[in-house]
């Protein structure tokens, strides 16, 4: 069987079980898909078997393979649902408009403004996520959890915008409780923001490395590179 297949189905078991160990329903958590690096060849072979919805770091690296997935497999390419993770600039927001569905990397309100604006009009609001710096180092993206707040209740207000919820990328730790640790202030800071009355969905946290420990603190999509498509020819 193909690697990317197999990888796959150990990811959706690593996630059931991951779920059980937590007493959630696995159901509650979404796979994404983190294809940078890789080719419209390994999307479409993960698409095929099942997976739907793809994360990308890089504008044009994605636009170049979003073209040559709808040349491939049009049919395919029409079903796929497309998310930007990297850090944006504001150069760059009218194709990320117009070509994504999902924006997890939102860290300023310019940005946000920018994304609102150029949303086609013919199109759904734009799915986004407030990236939140819980490690609080000044060298990390994100928006540092005290300002998280006021930026979230901003961003809801967007007419172009739909805020989903939180990401955020903490620091590699070694152990599950050290990875545990982050996370679940995300989690704290995402039940504030319901609680001031923001209809939030999705806490976007968890990769390959520390996914299991972001499901025991609520993650309800995990961002799944290595795991899924090897190990990546760049690290970014
Ligand atoms: C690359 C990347 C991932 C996937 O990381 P893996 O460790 O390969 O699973 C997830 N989220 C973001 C924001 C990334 O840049």
């Amino acid at each position: 069987m193909a690697v990317i297949v197999r990888n796959m189905q150990v990811v959706h078991s690593d996630i059931v079980a991951a779920a059980r160990k937590a007493g959630r329903d696995p159901a509650e958590i979404r796979l994404l898909a983190v294809s940078k690096s890789f080719g419209a060849d390994a999307v479409i072979e993960a698409a095929q078997a099942g997976q739907h919805a793809f994360g990308e770091n890089y504008l044009q690296e994605a636009l170049d393979k979003m073209t040559a997935v709808r040349a491939a497999q049009p049919t395919i390419c029409s079903t796929l649902e497309w998310h930007f993770i990297g850090p944006i600039q504001s150069n760059k927001t009218r194709p990320i408009a117009e070509h994504f569905d999902w924006v997890h990397s939102i860290e300023r309100e310019k940005i946000a403004q920018r994304l609102s604006q150029q949303r086609p009009a013919d199109l759904p609001p734009l799915n986004v996520c407030l990236q939140v710096n819980i490690s609080g180092e000044a060298s990390k993206s994100g928006v540092p959890a005290e300002q998280a707040p006021a930026l979230a209740h901003a961003i809801a207000a967007l007419p172009g915008l739909r805020l989903r919820g939180l990401m955020a990328i903490p620091e590699p730790a070694a152990t599950f409780e050290q990875q545990s640790e982050p996370f679940r202030k995300v989690r704290l800071l995402f039940e504030r923001l319901r609680a001031e009355g923001l209809a939030l969905d999705c806490l976007s946290m968890g990769m390959s490395a520390d996914m299991a420990a972001a499901i025991a603190e609520g993650a309800t999509m995990v961002r799944i590179g290595t795991a899924i498509f090897g190990e990546r020819n760049y690290d970014k």
